[in-house]
């Protein structure tokens, strides 16, 4: 897929404001400094397209960009624990399942993790919650730029195996991405350009 046209659309912080238009969206979420912005500057080949590196403000808003005048390619804020009873009990911020229970067009979130850290707790229980609820999901690794080939399959073999070891029967797709290079920005775009055209078809 080529990207023709990336426009920011706008932010919120309530999936009943975000954008109506009945269009394919895909969903990109992980830790802060992940490298989130970084890659989705990547994508889409525009360097200011999402603000990297620590502006707290933005960082709580859901912001949808349309690409192509036919996807949306939406910015989530980095996920934590979230208190929400007496006994204690952690989930995550609330607009942010919100987000995932309730918006329909939603066609495949991308989690994201750097390639270089063990499995953390926080993102592999945020992938058990995605998984109970039938939330659609794919890694993407990013950073990969910091590794050697080698290095980068040991991690992910890693990574994956304790996926399996946990909850997971099957492992996830997955995507190997540094935005310094430019690593599976086309892996990942055609996928997402194969996933359009189901979206498309099957509302025809
Ligand atoms: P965000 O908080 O998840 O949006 O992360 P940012 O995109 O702001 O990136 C956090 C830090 O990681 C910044 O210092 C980036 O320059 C760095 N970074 C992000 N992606 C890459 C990458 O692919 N390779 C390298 N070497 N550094 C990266």
């Amino acid at each position: 897929m080529k990207i023709k046209s990336a426009d920011f659309v706008m932010s919120n912080s309530n999936v009943t404001n975000c954008p109506k238009d009945h269009l394919p969206e895909y969903a990109f979420i992980g830790r802060s400094n992940v490298g989130k912005s970084s890659l989705i500057n990547m994508l889409t080949q525009r360097k200011g397209l999402a603000k990297t590196s620590g502006r707290p403000g933005k960082t709580q808003l859901i912001n949808h960009f349309k690409i192509n005048e036919n996807w949306f390619l939406v910015d989530l804020p980095g996920y934590g624990y979230a208190r929400v009873s007496k006994k204690d009990k952690k989930t995550f911020q609330k607009y942010i399942t919100d987000y995932f229970l309730e918006r329909l067009q939603l066609v495949c979130a991308f989690v994201l993790i750097d390639i270089r850290h063990e499995p953390q707790k926080v993102d592999l229980e945020f992938m058990e919650w995605m998984g109970e609820n039938q939330i659609p999901f794919c890694i993407i690794f990013t950073k990969a730029d910091k590794l050697r080939p080698k290095a980068i399959e040991n991690h992910v073999n890693d990574y994956i195996n304790k996926l399996l070891e946990g909850i997971w029967e099957e492992a996830p797709i997955y995507f190997i991405t540094s935005s310094t290079s430019g690593i599976g920005q086309e892996e990942l775009l055609n996928y997402i350009d194969g996933l359009n055209e189901g979206f498309f078809k099957e509302t025809l």
